[in-house]
């Protein structure tokens, strides 16, 4: 089966925002076996909508709309595809109360245009909207299926993967059950990644393996198709072996799991407090620590350590260490870890101490971060990287990478037992 996928609304089209739906879609469509060759926009002008579901029609059997589904006069994408198909709109009773309980819930009134999003074609497949009041549907013409969801993607990537994935796979293929797993690197490159497991990606069929690199981190989407769900699920798991059997040390979580939310389930799970001496990052370790919640079980405080005196007099950094090394040195690095954690009583210290650029520091390039991990009863580490990229990415990179240093450690500390 192949794919068209039109995004409709003129701010994306005047630039304002950015067509991430289509990104969306896309992979999990890749995902799914599904091929997309064209990706269309187009505004709210219902003409304009017409052509371009004409011209998606000669090209592809699966065509996939985005927007428009709301209740003001410029959504009008369900009454443009009606035209097309030739089929009406008809009101129906489970949205309309779906969004009624919605603007009760909010304590909001309803106005009569609101009514216009529970009408639906006749005779589609409802997608149910559990993040706002627009229903999706799925509608079938000739030998073309026609999916429909909403604009904001806080809704249309939840109604996909839980409603949408399905109602393809059935249209695809029958019987056959669709399961997927993501697993997340970290520490390795998306090229070098690939290389390991080339001879995988070349034989792949079922399950499918979609590499995605972003932020850092690449990830790896598993996806099987069989008739009896556990054995597509057996299939996952046997294709995670192989994969581990030759990555496995970066593999660091499942699906939509982040590193900062592993360390903290980590931490949680062994009863380990942490702490936190940041000049380079200035406070975002734990900022996204404390993002995450229920840590103040294992999180107690930290210092932003900016400048050297506050090194000196309140992390205790000794000054012939600055004399002698500088702020950005591998022994700076493990005085803050080792102090930070003795001061704040805690079991772990994680220190960041950096060049994030534009300008070099004390004669060290731009990117050269040192990351001190002093772990009670384990001797102190400290890594050194140097990144490559913007000032804003080296800070954010160096919180990703302190928090697999930490892991690291931890499953080597739990191996050594
Ligand atoms: P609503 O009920 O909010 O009006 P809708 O289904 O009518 O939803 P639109 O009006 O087209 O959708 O878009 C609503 C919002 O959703 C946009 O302002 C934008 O923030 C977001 N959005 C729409 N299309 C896209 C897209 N292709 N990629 C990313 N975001 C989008
Ligand atoms: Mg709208």
């Amino acid at each position: 089966m192949n794919a068209e996928i039109i995004a409709v609304g003129s701010e994306l089209l005047l630039g304002q925002i950015v067509n991430t739906n289509a990104r969306f879609l896309s992979q999990q469509l890749a995902g799914l076996g599904i091929n997309v060759y064209f990706h269309t926009v187009v505004g709210d002008n219902a003409d304009r909508l017409m052509s371009a579901i004409e011209i998606a029609k000669n090209r592809a059997k699966l065509i996939i709309f985005t927007g428009g589904l709301g209740p003001t006069k410029d959504d009008l994408t369900k009454e443009t595809i009606a035209r097309h198909v030739g089929k009406e709109l008809v009101m129906d009773q489970t949205a309309l109360e779906s969004i009624e309980l919605y603007f009760k819930r909010t304590n909001r009134v309803m106005t009569e245009n609101n009514r216009k999003q529970a009408l639906v074609l006749k005779g589609s497949h409802i997608l149910p909207n559990d993040h706002g009041m627009a229903p999706g549907m799925v509608v079938e013409s000739g030998s073309h299926i026609y999916m429909l969801l909403p604009g904001p993607p806080k809704e249309m990537e939840p109604m996909f993967l839980q409603y949408g994935c399905q109602a393809l796979a059935s249209k695809n293929n029958s019987n056959e059950k669709i399961v997927s797993r993501v697993l997340r690197f970290f520490g390795i490159g998306e090229a070098a990644l690939e290389t390991e497991i080339i001879d995988l990606i070349d034989a792949q069929s079922n399950p499918t393996i979609a590499p995605l690199a972003g932020d850092g981190e690449v990830t790896l989407r598993l996806t099987a198709k069989h008739v009896d769900e556990h054995i597509a699920l057996s299939m996952l798991d046997e294709m995670e072996m192989k994969i581990n059997q030759r990555v496995g040390q970066f593999l660091y979580g499942y699906d939509n799991s982040s590193l900062l939310g592993e360390l903290a389930k980590t931490l949680k799970e062994r009863k380990h407090t942490i702490t936190a001496a940041e000049s380079l990052t200035g406070g975002l370790f734990q900022q996204e620590l404390t993002s995450i919640a229920g840590v103040s079980s294992v999180f107690k405080g930290g210092v932003v350590c900016y400048s050297n005196e506050v090194k000196q007099q309140v992390l205790q950094v000794k000054p012939e260490t600055l004399e002698k090394h500088g702020a950005v040195s591998e022994q700076c690095a493990k005085e803050l870890a080792e102090n930070a954690a003795r001061l704040m009583n805690s079991d772990i210290g994680i220190s960041f101490t950096g060049v994030a650029g534009p300008d070099e520091l004390e004669g060290k390039p731009v990117g050269t971060v040192f990351v001190g991990i002093a772990i009670k009863g384990r001797a102190t580490v400290v890594e050194k990287m140097i990144l490559a990229g913007t000032r804003e990415a080296n800070r954010n990179r160096a919180v990703k990478f302190g928090c697999y240093f930490i892991l690291k450690n931890l499953k080597e500390s739990q191996n050594a037992k």
